[in-house]
């Protein structure tokens, strides 16, 4: 049991509207060579205002594209071009794949890295480690580094701009965080930052979850306007920032590990991250017996935000014979769920699992909120 406590931030974290159009000063502080890296789509997006910004400093603009997942062949060809290359800063621009792979290749080949979100869908800019997956995009590993990223810059102009799913799965990412914080902070468990949760880690998750339930539901009205407001603006800090630094530093428990089980379910491939998470969150709630009422609030919640709460929307039933599979993994040694303030057995998983299916079509139905619709993936 560790009495050390730690909390672990990116060096600069930088947000707003058209807030790429200050890249080019603030990466020239970083280093005289960038390698950037971001899929073709990313690319005909941002590149445009991200080539002006660095040609108004003079650095040369070099794009190297991204495939789907964050593997560990796509980390080693990322290695080498930045050696080839000469860079002395790597800059992942666009989703949590292309951001992990970046953080990790920055790692490997000992160079400065900053991580640009396109969405504000994920927790995974900030941090210090990256999630690797197999080509099939099944969860791999962690992999975990002595530093966060030089620089995080997210323009929230490009967030509202973005499909109106990836700020939900940032949302389900970013509720996840709280709850997964408290339970680590109960327990005796340590965080990804490599020790036990500070107060301003564990309160710093907190926050986040206070930000989404005041503005979620605003914010997602922004986006379907491609605006960018006060709520925008509340919800991608949760999204990046709060949920980023408060998972890091606050801790990850069952959910994340939910989620890291789920990706072994083919049915569940082509859902985001953050709606996996989500299924993780109410199971975690469901298996620590958190109050009635804190768990009907999070389905309506939940559902009015657009994000899954029942087995049925992410391709499975009480039935499904992965559900098993789907327990053993995410109670292996070493995940986080063992972070929990009491033991968690393949078995109690599963029974939670197959509660949340009944729980959240009672209280949709008790609520007025639709019927869940089977999610088959393409
Ligand atoms: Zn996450």
């Amino acid at each position: 049991m560790s009495t050390v406590h730690v909390l672990a931030s990116p060096s600069r974290y930088v947000q707003g509207k058209d807030a790429l159009a200050t890249l080019g000063p603030r990466l020239a502080e970083l280093g005289a060579a960038p390698l950037l890296v971001a899929d073709d789509v990313v690319w005909s997006i941002v590149g445009p205002a991200v080539s002006t910004s660095l040609a108004g400093v003079g650095t040369s603009v070099v794009r190297e594209p991204f495939g789907t997942y964050a593997t560990v062949a796509a980390v080693d060809s990322l290695v080498e071009n930045i050696r080839a290359g000469g860079h002395d800063v790597v800059v992942g621009i666009g989703g949590g794949s292309t951001i992990d792979a970046v953080k990790a290749a920055g790692h490997l080949a000992q160079i400065r890295w900053v991580s640009i979100p396109t969405a504000a869908s994920s927790d995974a800019p900030t941090s210090a480690l990256s999630v690797i997956y197999t080509d099939d995009g099944a969860f791999l590993e962690y992999r975990f580094f002595p530093k966060n990223p030089d620089l995080v810059l997210i323009d929230t102009q490009v967030v509202a701009n973005a499909p109106v799913a990836f700020l939900v799965g940032g949302i389900g990412d970013a509720l996840a965080t709280w709850v997964e914080a408290r339970a680590v902070a109960r327990g005796t468990g340590t965080t990804m930052a490599g020790g036990r949760p500070t107060h301003t880690g564990t309160a710093l998750a907190r926050l986040c979850w206070d930000l989404l339930w005041e503005n979620s539901l605003q914010a997602l009205d922004a986006v379907r306007a491609k605006t960018v407001t006060p709520a925008l603006e509340a919800v991608v800090e949760a999204n990046t920032l709060l949920s980023g630094l408060g998972f890091e530093s606050g801790g990850l428990a069952a959910a994340h590990a939910i989620h890291n089980g789920l990706t072994s379910a083919p049915q569940t491939h082509g859902l985001t991250h953050g709606q996996k998470v989500n299924i993780g969150t109410l199971t975690q709630l469901v298996l620590e017996g958190a109050p009635a009422q804190e768990v009907e609030d999070f389905v309506v919640f939940t559902t009015k935000v657009g994000l899954p709460n029942t087995l049925t929307e992410i391709g499975l039933s009480t039935d499904s014979p992965e559900l098993a599979a789907v327990a053993a993994a995410a109670t292996v040694e070493g995940e986080t769920i063992h972070a929990m303030p009491f033991p968690v057995t393949p078995d109690m998983l599963v029974d939670a699992l197959r509660t949340i299916e009944g729980l959240s079509r009672r209280v949709r139905a008790a609520h007025g909120l639709p019927e869940p619709v089977l999610y088959v993936h393409a």
